[in-house]
């Protein structure tokens, strides 16, 4: 007997094993509610400031409204009881397929900011922070990298904290904090000068010493403002360091998270990608036909549709060991490394279909090609990743 199943409402062609049903259906309405304000309120803004190199501040309502922020934390979200790993991933990969730098923007707040609070802060710490951050009242940002320190910035973190009584005292410099040139909250990670640990501090907007200046002249993330910071003795209470933060080790549990949301976020990229060029080798003819009916067309939309079916069946997986609770560093990392790079193949033969029109802004996907270098290098280059998993899988430290 066969069993014909109803085609899901909205599906995306690039779903072609249909894994957006493993969402349940309150879940799933979060989905696509995510895909509408995508779809209708945030694509419009997009090219005119990627090309402007500015950040539209009007999407801090537009998300404000939506109520997706939150949505993970349980107790403080809009969807209290919080949700699964396979939504919050699911939701990363919608947006990145409109606009990667916009989804960048919500994953900062709502991913590395909201989750360090939430991980390392203490309960009066997360109920002070956590609520007016889900209604995107205040927003987030996370500074780790230093000018100095990026792969390395784990043992060699430049930036101090001294206490003095329930002071603590910040000096140092971080580079490409995005969203920090506004943000209200910014988790800085700064070395103990006493123990040498690291330790995570929210400074607030405006503190004295607190210098974010905008980095011009990027050539991918252009909607995100990254930041390059300076710390003149910065003082922050006591009360504003992360209590449940002893040393890296705690950080590297944040970064085991946020890294698997940017993975979700790449394969984003490759189905906004995808799809762009599905269209386009439709409609655009050559020699009399529509190039889609090209075997070597063919073949790079085939290839394209097995990185993103391949990509999301890992993610998916991935998402399941999260909820499980058995999620390991070198999941993330393996996840991050290879659903990067096949983004980077997607993306070039994607922008190739297009031909001289793949490197106009007009037609999106020179967007996409330019902002996959980025995500490729963020959050752990696949350098870095293969040697976290490298060492897992031989036991043997290949970092140095
Ligand atoms: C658009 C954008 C947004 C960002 N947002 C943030 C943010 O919000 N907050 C934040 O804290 N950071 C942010 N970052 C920083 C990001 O995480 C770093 O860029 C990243 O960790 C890499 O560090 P780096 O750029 O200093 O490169 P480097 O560490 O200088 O690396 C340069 C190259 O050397 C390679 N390399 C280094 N060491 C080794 C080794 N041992 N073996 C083999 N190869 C090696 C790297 O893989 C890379 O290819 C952002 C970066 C970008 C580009």
């Amino acid at each position: 007997m066969t069993t014909t199943q109803e085609p899901l409402q909205d599906q995306l062609v690039a779903d072609f094993y249909d894994y957006e049903a493993l969402l349940p259906d309150d879940e799933r309405k979060l989905l696509l509610k995510t895909r509408a304000l995508m779809r209708d309120e945030v694509k419009p803004l997009v090219n005119e400031n990627w090309g402007k190199d500015q950040f539209p501040t009007e999407l801090i309502g537009l998300f404000r409204e939506s109520g997706l922020a939150g949505l993970p934390y349980e107790g403080y979200g809009e969807h209290r009881p919080g949700v699964s790993n396979l939504l919050s991933g699911t939701m990363a990969m919608e947006m990145a397929r409109t606009d990667a730098s916009v989804s960048t923007f919500f994953g900062v707040h709502n991913g590395l900011a909201m989750y360090s609070v939430y991980s390392g802060g203490d309960q009066e710490q997360r109920d002070r922070w956590l609520p007016a951050m889900a209604a995107m009242d205040k927003i987030g940002a996370f500074a780790m990298t230093e000018p100095l320190g990026g792969s390395d910035v784990a043992g060699g973190m430049r930036t101090t904290a001294k206490r003095e009584g329930d002071t603590w005292v910040l000096n140092g410099a971080k580079k490409w904090i995005g969203n920090a040139t506004f943000a209200d909250y910014v988790v800085v990670w700064a070395r103990d000068l006493d123990d040498n640990h690291v330790k995570g501090f929210v400074v607030e907007k405006g503190t004295p010493g607190f210098d974010p200046v905008k980095i011009e002249g990027k050539i991918a993330f252009r909607i995100v403002e990254n930041a390059e910071i300076t710390l003149t003795d910065v003082r922050v209470p006591e009360a504003n360091r992360l209590q449940n933060i002893d040393s890296f080790r705690d950080v590297a549990e944040i970064l085991r998270a946020t890294r698997a949301g940017v993975a979700w976020q790449a394969l984003g990229v490759m189905v906004g990608a995808y799809e762009l060029a599905l269209d386009y080798a439709r409609e655009r003819k050559q020699f009399g036909r529509p190039i889609g009916g090209f075997q070597l067309v063919q073949d790079l939309l085939v290839k394209s549709l097995g990185n993103i079916t391949a990509s999301w069946g890992m993610m998916t997986q991935l998402a399941r060991l999260q909820d499980a609770g058995i999620f390991r560093d070198e999941h993330s990392s393996l996840a991050k490394a290879f659903v990067t790079s096949r983004m980077r193949e997607v993306v070039a033969w994607s922008r190739e279909i297009f031909g001289g029109n793949g490197i106009l802004l007009e037609h999106d996907i020179a967007r996409f090609f330019a902002d996959a270098e980025a995500i490729y290098s963020f959050e752990g280059t696949r350098e870095m990743n293969t040697l976290i998993v490298g060492k897992s899988i031989t036991g043997q430290s290949a970092f140095v």
